[in-house]
């Protein structure tokens, strides 16, 4: 297994080191995994004046799996746009492929009164949000700002979506759902968008070969309503770029903390580069406070996708969840009668019982 480590800024460095340890534990264990470090982000940018240093992306290319922090920071407010942190993370995705981005939302038993809506609602919610993540608005050609010709400046983007980019993605997500409770949603603004009508068109297609699958099409702006009136009606939301950026945010905050929710990127050969949903919080970067267990459940992901070992999947979130009963909690769980840990002691605590 070779692993190219990207932890970025903020708080990347301090949440990847604890998944490092996860990663050795499991080497000191006889199994075969080598690791690499390179600079993302901030972090490029500060060391090669590149958020995207060649050396990083020629390194993820020849690495099975990509384990990355998070970038961003307020130093790098005011750099010009090719230049900014975030340009890293698109550019890495598109270099390596990455069309597929999996990000489930699962609230655990332990953090069920961690969210904002009540328990009823959310306790045993366990949703896939399945997001194109190459295509779409996000990278649509032209795109900028123009002076029309009355002289009024005019910000314009271009959505456009092929149909190998909707089929490829819905693949993905059919055989999701077959693994899962066979339902899928599919997320579009098809009455308004005709960039929406094509997708829905060729969803219904690639749907016919799921037979099994009970399909459904979902506006965007009813699906936002219904993610926090009813998530649980849930199992595979499949959607694309924008819409599932918007979505999967939202439906992080169900289950209470954007610390707990990993994410995986993949190409069509299941490759993969493997992250936290949430960003690099600068917030509290360096102060040993981070939740590394996002994190952590994204090398869980890398097992089961890219490595095909659901069986070290099923041991990392084990070893999260002993951790949680045994009422460990970092800051952003926190609540009264738990252990209030920092991130270096959580990352020990998970191997421990490992
Ligand atoms: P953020 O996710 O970094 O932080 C939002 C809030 O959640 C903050 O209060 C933060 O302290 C908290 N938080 C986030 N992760 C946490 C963790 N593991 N443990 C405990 N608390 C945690 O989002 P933001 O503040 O909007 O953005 C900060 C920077 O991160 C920006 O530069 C932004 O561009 C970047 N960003 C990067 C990614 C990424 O790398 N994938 C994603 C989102 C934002």
């Amino acid at each position: 297994m070779k692993i190219a480590v990207l932890p970025g800024d903020g708080i990347g460095p301090e949440i990847v080191a604890q998944a490092v340890k996860v990663l050795e534990a499991l080497r000191s264990d006889g199994l075969k995994i080598e690791m690499e470090h390179a600079h993302i982000g901030g972090a490029g940018y500060d060391a090669a004046k590149d958020p995207l240093p060649e050396a990083t992306l020629k390194l993820s290319k020849e690495s099975d799996a990509v384990l990355l922090g998070a970038v961003g920071g307020y130093q790098y407010d005011n750099l010009p746009r090719p230049m900014r942190p975030e340009q890293g993370l698109l550019r890495i995705r598109k270099g390596l492929g990455l069309f597929a981005n999996l990000r489930p939302a699962m609230v655990y038993p332990e953090l069920v009164n961690a969210s904002t809506l009540r328990s009823d609602i959310v306790s045993g919610l366990d949703i896939m949000i399945l997001r194109e993540l190459t295509g779409d608005i996000y990278f649509g050609q032209p795109r900028g700002i123009r002076t029309l010709d009355n002289g009024e400046r005019q910000g314009f983007d271009t959505m456009h979506y092929s149909e190998s980019e909707i089929r490829r993605v819905a693949h993905v997500g059919f055989q999701i759902a077959m693994k899962r409770n066979k339902k899928l949603c599919s997320v579009d603004k098809a009455n308004v968008l005709d960039t929406s009508m094509f997708w829905r068109e060729i969803v219904t297609e690639v749907a016919k070969e799921y037979p099994q699958v009970e399909t459904s099409h979902m506006y965007v702006d009813n699906a936002a309503m219904q993610l926090v009136r009813a998530p649980k009606q849930f199992d595979v939301i499949l959607t694309g770029n924008i819409f599932g950026d918007i979505l999967s945010d939202e439906a992080s905050m169900l289950t209470g903390s954007i610390g707990m929710l990993p994410s995986a990127s993949l190409d069509s050969n299941n490759k993969g580069l493997y992250e936290p949903c949430h960003g690099s919080a600068p917030d509290i970067a360096g102060k040993d406070m981070a939740n590394p267990l996002a994190t952590i459940l994204s090398v869980a992901m890398m097992m089961q996708y890219t490595f095909a070992r659901p069986d070290l999947s099923q041991r990392i979130e084990g070893a999260v969840r002993k951790v949680l009963q045994q009422g460990l909690r970092t800051g952003d769980i926190y609540e009264d009668g738990k252990q209030k840990v920092g991130c270096a002691a959580m990352g020990d605590a998970v191997v421990a019982s490992l």
